[in-house]
């Protein structure tokens, strides 16, 4: 058994698969999340369970976060019983939320005053990678720092890849969500297109499938489409976060622009769905 003690903060969708893989690898594993009630499956695996990030940073040595967006990030270390009301010297802390890298690069200076390291680690790949230790992870941050904790993302991860300083771990993620909001916008436009013409999805499926522009997210999504299966692996709300934060960066290219207008549009009637909704609310 390892003997660095880890605190997990955040057990949503990808929280819970994520801190279980740590539990697995037998790290003793602290978990906190905001509402109650979602750390029962890690207690049986044998987490203990923290009452605030206060409480989680004081019995642990590397802190994870798993939390929605930059409000979220703020609320764990800002709240009254929050990471930054324990003491966080020595300490490394890794976000791997997708979030705007102001955020990180806030929260990296407040963490380096401590003599705490903060490292933006988003995460590529979604629950099926969580669960099976799959997901690609980008860091940005002190490169000793990430050096140190890599055998804990390489749990978690095939690929851990520094990619620079505070932020651009971030950074690499924006650019990848747009092009995974564009991928799932076009995946949704073309089958309705098929459809529309006559041809079935489940064969238009199969060809693409078997040509070069298959792969294993048109796999997955083209199936959840097939099966009317929307529940959210990756919530539709989250990429409109996501193309928001990628717009508050600069990006102002032609298709970027048309996918947030597209999620932004689907997101009152289906942001708790999964992202592959989009085809709903395109047909
Ligand atoms: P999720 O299922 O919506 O879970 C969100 C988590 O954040 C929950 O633990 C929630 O706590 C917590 N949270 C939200 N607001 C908070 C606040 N103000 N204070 C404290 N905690 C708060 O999200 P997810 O799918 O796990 O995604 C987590 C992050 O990973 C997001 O940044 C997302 O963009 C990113 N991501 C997701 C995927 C995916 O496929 N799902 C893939 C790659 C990256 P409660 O339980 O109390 O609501």
């Amino acid at each position: 058994m390892s003997t660095t003690k880890i605190g997990w903060i955040g057990l949503g969708n990808m929280g819970i698969p994520m801190a279980e893989q740590l539990i697995k690898a037998e790290y003793p594993v602290t978990v906190y999340n905001r509402s109650e009630g979602k750390a029962s499956q890690l207690m049986e695996m044998g987490a203990r369970v923290a009452d605030s990030p206060q409480g989680l940073a004081s019995e642990t040595d590397v802190i994870i976060i798993m939390v929605a967006d930059d409000q979220a990030i703020e609320a764990v270390f800002e709240a009254e019983n929050g990471l930054l009301k324990a003491a966080l010297k020595g300490k490394i802390i890794i976000n791997m939320s997708t979030v705007s890298p102001a955020i990180s690069k806030k929260m990296a200076a407040i963490c380096a005053a401590q003599n705490a390291h903060y490292l933006d680690a988003p995460v590529s790949g979604s629950v099926k990678q969580a669960e099976t230790g799959q997901l690609v992870i980008m860091v940005g941050g002190d490169q000793s720092a990430f050096e140190e904790v890599k055998p804990i993302l390489d749990r978690l991860g095939k690929l851990s890849k520094w990619v620079g300083e505070t932020g651009a771990g971030n950074q690499a993620k924006l650019a990848i969500n747009s092009l995974l909001a564009l991928y799932t916008q076009g995946l949704a436009e073309t089958i309705l297109f098929a459809n529309e013409k006559g041809i079935k999805s489940a064969d238009l499926l199969d060809l693409i499938g078997n040509a070069a522009i298959g792969n294993v997210f048109t796999k997955i999504k083209g199936e959840a489409i097939l099966n009317d299966q929307y529940k959210a692996a990756f919530a539709l709300k989250h990429i409109v976060k996501d193309l928001r934060l990628a717009k508050d960066e600069g990006i102002s290219t032609p298709l970027a622009k048309t996918a947030l207008k597209t999620f932004e549009d689907a997101e009152s009637t289906y942001g708790e769905e999964d992202l592959v909704a989009i085809f709903k609310a395109l047909k």
